[in-house]
């Protein structure tokens, strides 16, 4: 036999050698990952968590429409706009499951630019900077670079996305926040010549507890990158809300009391968005400003991942070329770090942070249990009364969500707690407009 053929020879052994443990899916390669309950490899684990994302970004492809097709909207003919592209909002909190998101997203529009397709969207990716606003002495000049830092590693990485850092103070412009609602945590001592981050760091220090700054700092974040997204026509928000995520949300909303709101905070979908800019502001407040002028906008909010579990998103940032984990390991699980070292006390934990506990056990021994929670709350419905077609419907001040009269004492009374007056600490009437229960004891405790 001559070198050739031995050769030969031996490359057709390694082909033919049987695989210790072969992929469940291709049978071709080595399993080297369990995915629920199937061994696969790494190359058909990050298909089928690509394809979980893309499958989501397609429906969402169906609800919104290219610009330049259909109808164009009146005043758009003549202002030269050649984008052929849908466009979205990422909010990238540069944690796991948002830095994977956009990972996808990327690879998903390098896919269609490899087959001569035009890249079927564009991104504009913002993260919402909580540490500058809300870090505390001498750790505040490092933070404030901190976030600016890391997002230029990813515009390198992403050079073809738009990248924005917002700090949160921004928050305090937005008109889709009712401020009158908030008077009592925004009075006190307030003053114009403040900058927006000594007003914000002054609210928070306003706040009754730890669970009211995390919740206060989630619904901020929140409304920044929904406005955001209207400011840039975004057709969509993409939020990376992963099985789990929604699950912690479901079960960490509903002990706050906003079950009622939870079909809005957790399916895809079109979300009012109430304006309470000072010319619709009405002084009686048996006539809320926000019923007239909820309905009129929306903006639509995907949870692109929202069939993946964590683990799963932790799994996939090291699979990729080069690995992820780089990019995220020294901000790993951002939110909750931020919540409790930065703008909570130490001493208690909020619900966010017990939850997250909580199913990241329930996650690696119970994986079917965490998408049982979140799909029920899939199927809960959006009850907001413009189902008889008048819109009766009142908005909470603060988190957007309708306001539900009978569903707000029901919890109440099932948290063991009287109705009480709206009073400030220093005893007089709160006139403004009106919140939902969780977010009246998020605010006045
Ligand atoms: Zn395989
Ligand atoms: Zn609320």
């Amino acid at each position: 036999m001559t070198f050739r053929a031995l050769n030969h020879a031996h490359i057709a052994m390694e082909e033919t050698k049987p695989l210790a443990r072969p992929c469940a899916k291709c049978r071709a390669q080595e399993a080297t990952l369990d995915s629920r309950s199937q061994a696969v490899c790494s190359d058909c684990f990050a298909k089928f968590i690509s394809t979980k994302c893309i499958k989501q970004i397609a429906i969402l492809g169906k609800e919104t429409r290219v610009p330049g097709h259909g109808p164009p909207p009146p005043n758009t003919a003549a202002t030269g706009d050649t984008t052929s592209a849908r466009r979205y909002l990422v909010g990238l909190s540069l944690g796991v499951s948002s830095s994977v998101l956009l990972q996808l997203l990327n690879e998903n529009i390098e896919f269609q630019l490899a087959r001569g397709r035009n890249a079927p969207f564009e991104l504009t990716i913002v993260h919402v900077d909580a540490s500058s606003s809300l870090s505390l002495g001498s750790q505040q000049q490092q933070s404030d670079n901190a976030a600016e830092e890391i997002l230029s590693k990813y515009r390198q990485r992403y050079p073809r996305f738009d990248f924005r850092c917002i700090p949160l103070s921004a928050a305090l412009s937005l008109q889709t926040i009712d401020w009158t609602a908030l008077t009592p945590l925004t009075l006190p001592d307030s003053h114009p010549s403040k900058s927006p981050a000594g007003r914000l760091s002054e609210l928070f220090d306003n706040l009754p507890s730890a669970a009211s700054r995390t919740d206060t700092l989630r619904l901020f974040i929140r409304h920044i990158l929904i406005s955001t997204s209207r400011l840039e026509r975004c057709q969509a928000l993409l939020l990376g809300h992963s099985t789990t995520a929604l699950a912690e949300l479901t079960l960490s909303e509903t002990a706050k009391g906003r079950g009622f709101s939870l079909p809005w905070q957790i399916n895809d979908g079109a979300l009012p968005v109430v304006n309470y800019s000072s010319s619709i502001k009405t002084n009686s407040p048996e006539v809320p400003a926000a019923t007239a002028a909820a309905a009129a906008e929306t903006v639509l909010i995907y949870h692109p991942l929202q069939d993946v579990l964590r683990k799963e998103l932790t799994t996939y940032a090291t699979l990729t070329s080069p690995p992820l984990t780089a990019l995220i390991s020294d901000l790993q699980d951002k939110t909750i770090a931020t919540s409790s070292s930065a703008v909570v006390s130490h001493k208690d934990l909020s619900i966010e942070e017990v939850m997250f506990r909580y199913f990241a056990e329930v996650e690696e021994n119970y994986p079917s249990v965490v998408a049982n929670v979140a799909r029920t709350t899939g199927k809960l419905l959006r009850l907001d009364g413009t189902a008889g077609g008048e819109n009766t419907t009142t908005w909470c001040g603060m988190c957007s969500m309708p306001l539900d009269e009978q569903g707000d004492k029901r919890w109440r009374g099932e948290l063991g707690e009287e109705e009480k007056t709206t009073t400030t600490a220093n005893g007089t009437a709160a006139t403004g407009g009106r919140l939902c229960y969780g977010c009246e004891r998020t605010t006045l405790g």
